[in-house]
């Protein structure tokens, strides 16, 4: 913050302002009392003058009008020592002047030479006509002094007898009112220092506090909280600091809200499984969280303040003010050929109370799983459409031929109507199938579990389809000797295991071998049933498990399969928490295993 300069500070101004006060209020008052104590003494002055002077006048008028005798003939010596009775120190001269403005007598022994000789000078001329007393005050020119010079007439009744002229020294009085103004201004002086400091002081009880304060936001500025204004009394300086301190613990307070505030919501944003984006008003990404970095796979250095179309990959068809206006959400699709990858993608504006738009805010959500599974839905109802349409085209066909005639045919009506019978039950089959699977998939159905040896349970189904096989294949078992207890539903599993035995069968050539193999890792049982048939292409091997998946269409069809056997199998090995895989080499066999979880414990035969 910019330092307040000297003279512009409140404490320079409160003191200059003091200072000038006291000097106005001091010339004042010194103008007026110097002109009082002059007036007062020069007024003591020319008053002790006059009534010396009336005295002299006086004395003067009876030397005057006294009868001459021969031997004085003139007033001249007794008026001289009339006179000389009245001088003193501050009576510089005395003359006496006859109506004929002749100087009849002066108390000056040197200015005796000016006996006799006239005078008209204009103040005894005046003093004479008006028959008033003149005054003035003269400056000499040869001492550089004050002279006080009163002309008085004589008067004798209504006669003017002469005037007396007298020259007084007033110099003392203007010497006397020099030292008082000296003193007077010494006065001034030192109570202007004292005010000076007197003034310091008290500018500093008003600047200390603001200064304090100034300080004070400063550090709030920079955010340090803790510091307080002290508070130095109650007057309004004291009310202010403690309102500056309220306020500091307000915002203090209000900061912290904010920042819990602000840590909070980071905290939601970064712990959501949804994406979150943020842009400014411009449409430039300001704000993303983990989450969003996480689907659209990229880094935050990469996409802050880059736009929020191109890193949607939408800026070939929207453009910012688009996506502001958009009310439905929108499919990002980023998937490759091997994986689909869909997000959604929702957006809300941010905006003022004026309607101001602020930014937009986009929230990513991973829809690719959803995604998926409309699509096998729909893949599904075509591809139970399309099993249900084949045998009923191919039943459609021969009933038509029998109606038309063929059923009189007795070579072939027999040979018509057990197609149509195999295509019933291969339908039969089917909605069975799809039956079983839809009750799996709605866990409509509970395992019927009980305790049985795998190793005798696996055997019993192996037998069944030894004495019953038509075709020349070896059977090889590669079970081992120890009790293997499990928890299973037997009739599920004796489903899972015909259908994996048939399918090798099916798929076996002759004279080939179809080997059974169990082994324990951990906690599960592995079994496995492998073949030296045709084998499945590499790419396709798990597919094998979806739901309709046939390797060769046209040859599983042939041998009466519908390409569910695999996908119930794979339903109900999961409900007992095991797994099923299959490792095949074309041309060469195909081996598929599965896993069941056992309790060691069993093969003590504690249980069983
Ligand atoms: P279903 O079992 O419903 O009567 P299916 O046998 O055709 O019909 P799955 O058992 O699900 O259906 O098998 C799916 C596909 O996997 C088969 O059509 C076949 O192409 C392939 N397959 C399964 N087992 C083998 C195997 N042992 N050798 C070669 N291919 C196999
Ligand atoms: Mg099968």
């Amino acid at each position: 913050m910019q330092k307040v300069g000297f003279f512009r500070s409140i404490h320079t101004k409160v003191v200059l302002i003091y200072i000038m006060l006291i000097i106005i209020a001091m010339e004042v008052i010194g103008l007026y009392f110097a002109r009082e104590l002059e007036q007062t003494l020069k007024t003591n002055f020319t008053t002790s003058l006059e009534d010396r002077m009336n005295l002299v006048e006086f004395s003067v008028r009876e030397e005057l009008l006294k009868e001459r005798s021969p031997d004085d003939p003139t007033p001249q010596k007794s008026l001289r020592t009339v006179l000389s009775g009245f001088t003193s120190e501050d009576i510089n001269e005395i003359r006496v002047i006859n109506a004929k403005y002749q100087i009849l007598a002066t108390s000056v022994l040197e200015n005796r030479g000016l006996e006799n000789q006239s005078m008209k000078e204009d103040i005894v001329r005046k003093a004479m006509t008006t028959e008033s007393v003149q005054e003035s005050t003269n400056l000499e020119p040869k001492t550089r002094k004050r002279v006080f010079v009163q002309v008085k007439p004589i008067m004798d009744g209504s006669d003017v007898l002469g005037t007396l002229y007298v020259e007084a020294n007033i110099e003392k009085v203007y010497k006397q009112i020099d030292e008082i103004n000296q003193i007077l201004a010494g006065g001034v002086a030192v109570s202007l220092t004292i005010t000076v400091i007197i003034g310091i002081f008290i500018a500093q009880t008003f600047t200390r506090p603001i200064s304090d304060m100034r300080r004070q936001a400063q550090a709030m500025a920079k955010g340090n909280f803790s510091r307080k204004v002290h508070v130095y009394g109650n007057d309004e300086m004291g009310q202010l600091a403690i309102a500056f301190n309220h306020l500091t613990n307000q915002l203090q307070e209000s900061q912290s809200t904010t920042e819990s505030e602000q840590r909070k919501l980071a905290s939601v944003l970064e712990n959501m499984t949804d994406g979150v984006i943020s842009t400014d008003r411009k449409g430039r990404i300001s704000l993303i969280n983990d989450s969003a970095l996480m689907m659209l796979r990229v880094t935050r250095e990469l996409v802050i303040n880059r736009p929020i179309t191109s890193v949607l990959g939408l800026e070939q068809e929207y453009a910012f003010e688009d996506l502001i206006q958009m009310k439905e959400s929108i499919a990002l699709d980023f998937s490759t050929e091997e994986q689909p990858y869909i997000l959604r993608a929702t957006f809300s504006v941010t905006q003022r109370e004026t309607g101001f738009v602020n930014g937009l805010i986009v929230v990513l959500h991973d829809n690719t799983e959803q995604e998926k599974i409309d699509m096998e839905r729909r893949e599904f109802v075509s591809n139970v459409s399309h099993e249900l349409r084949t045998p009923l085209t191919t039943m459609r066909s021969y009933l038509d031929a029998l109606a038309d005639g063929a059923w009189r045919s007795e070579d072939i009506a027999p040979n018509f109507l057990r197609v149509t019978q195999t295509e019933t039950e291969r339908m039969i089959r089917l909605v069975n199938d799809l039956l079983k699977l839809s009750r799996m998939d709605s866990k409509e159905y509970e395992l019927d579990t009980e305790w049985v040896e795998f190793n005798h349970f696996f055997n019993s189904i192996i037998e069944r389809f030894e004495f019953s096989k038509s075709q020349n294949v070896h059977f090889k078992r590669l079970l081992p000797r120890e009790d293997l207890f499990v928890e299973i539903d037997t009739d599920k599993l004796t489903q899972v295991i015909d259908n994996i035995i048939s399918n090798a069968l099916k798929y076996s050539p002759d004279g080939g071998d179809v080997r059974f193999g169990v082994t324990t890792s951990g906690d599960f049982i592995k079994v496995m049933i492998s073949d030296d048939g045709m084998g499945i292409p590499k790419a396709n091997v798990n597919r094998i498990f979806e739901r309709f998946y046939r390797a060769d269409r046209a040859r599983s069809r042939a041998m009466g399969g519908t390409g569910l056997g695999l996908a119930i199998a794979k339903e109900m090995i999961n409900a007992h928490g095991g797994d099923i895989w299959a490792e095949s080499e074309e041309g060469k066999g195909t081996t598929i295993f599965f896993t069941l979880p056992y309790e060691q414990q069993q093969e003590d035969g504690e249980w069983g």
